[in-house]
């Protein structure tokens, strides 16, 4: 009883061990897994990242000439560096200390998100189903040129 009586009254002098967020930042380690960074100079487009990603956090959008966007959540994201380790290009996708920043309710960001995942596997099909017709219509083209011969 006394001692804990005593533990109590030294524990008044001592400097609390928690942190006064959000006046005073926590503590990041150097090998924090922060913020996942894309170079698009690097890329070339694999998707080998959006095909590991475990939650669904990346996925790429394409024009109908072919190019491809890359789509990062911030808030889907799990940081794990999955994405990172899968990349065959060194620094094309890469794992930063920095710490995501926090969603806002305004952002609508899951929704948002989803919405525009939806869209840009919508816009890879697009372009696939285009590529199929054009490559169709050639060979039929090629067939009417023989035929004619
Ligand atoms: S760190 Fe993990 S969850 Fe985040 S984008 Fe990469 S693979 Fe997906
Ligand atoms: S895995 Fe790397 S190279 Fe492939 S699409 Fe992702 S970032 Fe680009």
């Amino acid at each position: 009883m006394m001692k804990t009586f005593f533990k109590a009254i030294l524990n008044l002098f001592k400097k609390p061990i928690t942190t006064q967020y959000p006046a005073e930042h926590t503590y990041i380690p150097d090998d924090y897994r922060g913020m996942i960074g894309f170079d698009e100079n690097l890329c070339i487009w694999c998707r080998r990242c959006e095909m590991v990603c475990p939650p669904g956090a990346i996925v790429f959008s394409q024009d109908m000439e072919g190019k491809q966007t890359y789509h990062f959540s911030r808030a889907v994201c799990i940081y794990c560096g999955e994405c990172v380790r899968a990349c065959p290009k060194e620094g094309a996708i890469y794992q930063t200390a920095e710490p995501a920043k926090y969603a806002l309710h305004e952002e609508n960001i899951n929704n948002t998100w989803n919405k525009l995942f939806d869209e840009s596997l919508e816009s890879r099909a697009a372009y696939s189903a285009e590529k199929k017709r054009l490559a169709a219509e050639k060979a039929a083209a090629a067939k009417k040129d023989a035929d004619k011969k």
